[in-house]
């Protein structure tokens, strides 16, 4: 008898869950990977679009090329989950699971602030940084602003690394000295757990003449004028404005009744939700750990750790530690690293490593190790 395991999504979570899963149980689990799109695309590749470096096509492994033992991917959209009876619905059939693991990730709400949909751009979906790669050749001079408007977000770094690209991409082009970027966060500093992090980006930013305004949020947005409004009242004109929308779990996930104030609770050490045998990874959940892939991968490891463990019952596997390392895109093709560990120690533990051309290089191989890991390419 073999045990069925439904895994939702497969993005960084789900991709690392049931290779390693595939790795370790390959004769005593079935595995269902669902996704609703052709491939996966990582995070940071939106950069690589934005910016017309790559294509779509370049950026992008197929899920149709996964060929692992125990693992059947299937190209289909979750409209319905039932938690009790780990009963998936999706546009075309039904899954019974004995383990249902969801790992759906976040989506964006264009919607708010009002006039975000007319008035802005957007580099946090795949679609929205490639429009910005037709409009930023256009933009000859003027106020680019980067926008946080609400939290959480998806890679706390990513408004930052887009001002400091920014500022490369118009200096290339011989415009910068027209331009004037501005990041404004709800934050007192770039990156709160990395002091030492928001110090080298506040100095690069300095160095570079780009602003940060600390601790503002943006609550409405004028399109007609082109102005993005503060909670205090004041007033931003802009002549591109690039927000970091609202994040929401998936609809099918709300439906559920397996969110609470926005997003799924688990349990710290591994990740189980409150229903039985089922567990959430990544972005989906409210884990104390930031929205980002290398924490929604280490979160698919120690699921993983803690079902081999269960279903070879060999005894207690480690605790979920909520670490990762984020890499920092500084321009001049050098790259930074935040180290960061949320939940082994007492305090968050962040230490930082300058960015650097072989920074760079390490960023590029974390992307082909995981592309050669989960795609066997
Ligand atoms: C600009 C930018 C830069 C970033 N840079 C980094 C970085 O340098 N490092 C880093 O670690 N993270 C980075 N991130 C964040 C990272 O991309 C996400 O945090 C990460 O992908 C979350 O992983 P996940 O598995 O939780 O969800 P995802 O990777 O988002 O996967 C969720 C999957 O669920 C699927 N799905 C959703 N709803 C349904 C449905 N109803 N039916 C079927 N399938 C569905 C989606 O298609 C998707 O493939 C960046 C993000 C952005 C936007």
């Amino acid at each position: 008898m073999t045990t069925s395991i439904v895994i939702l999504g497969a993005g960084f979570g789900g991709l690392e869950l049931s290779t390693q899963l595939s790795e370790a149980l390959a004769d005593q689990v079935d595995i269902t990977l669902i996704d609703k799109n052709e491939g996966f695309v990582f995070g940071f590749s939106k950069f690589e679009l934005m910016f017309g470096r790559q294509t779509l096509e370049e950026v992008r492994s197929n899920y149709a090329d996964i060929v692992k033992p125990a693992v059947e991917f299937r190209r289909e959209v979750a409209t319905e989950i039932d938690p009790v009876a780990r009963r998936v619905v999706t546009n075309k059939g039904t899954y019974d699971a004995d383990i249902l693991v969801v790992a759906l990730g976040a989506e964006y709400d264009f919607s708010v602030p009002p006039g975000f949909k007319d008035g802005g751009y957007e580099f946090y979906s795949v679609e929205g940084a490639i429009e910005l790669r037709d409009v930023l050749p256009t933009v000859t001079s003027g106020s680019v602003v980067i926008g946080i408007l609400g939290e959480p977000f998806k890679c706390p770094p990513a408004p930052c690394e887009a001002a400091m690209l920014l500022d490369e991409h118009f200096v290339e082009r011989g415009v910068r000295s027209e331009i004037e970027i501005t990041v404004v966060s709800p934050w007192g500093r770039p990156i709160p757990p990395s002091p030492d992090g928001s110090r080298a980006i506040i100095d690069r930013f300095a160095e570079r003449g780009i602003t940060f305004m600390a601790e503002q949020l943006i609550t409405d947005i004028d399109a007609a004028n082109k102005v993005a409004i503060l909670r205090d009242g004041t007033k931003i004109p802009y002549d591109l404005f690039l927000g970091i929308p609202i994040h929401r779990v998936p609809t099918v996930v709300e439906k559920s009744g397996l969110a609470v104030d926005g997003w799924i609770p688990v349990e710290k050490t591994n990740l189980a939700t409150r229903f039985p045998d089922v567990y959430a990874i990544g972005d989906v959940t409210s884990a104390p750990v930031p929205k980002a892939g290398v924490f929604a991968e280490s979160a698919g490891r120690a699921v993983a750790e803690h079902l081999i463990a269960q279903l070879r019952d060999s005894g207690s596997p480690t605790p979920y530690d909520g670490a990762g390392s984020c890499y920092i895109e500084f321009g001049d093709h050098k790259v930074g690293r935040v180290d960061a560990d949320f939940l082994t120690g007492p305090t968050v533990m962040a230490p930082f490593t300058e960015p650097s051309v072989e920074g760079a290089e390490e960023k590029a191989e974390f992307g082909s190790t995981r592309i050669r890991r989960w795609f066997g390419k």
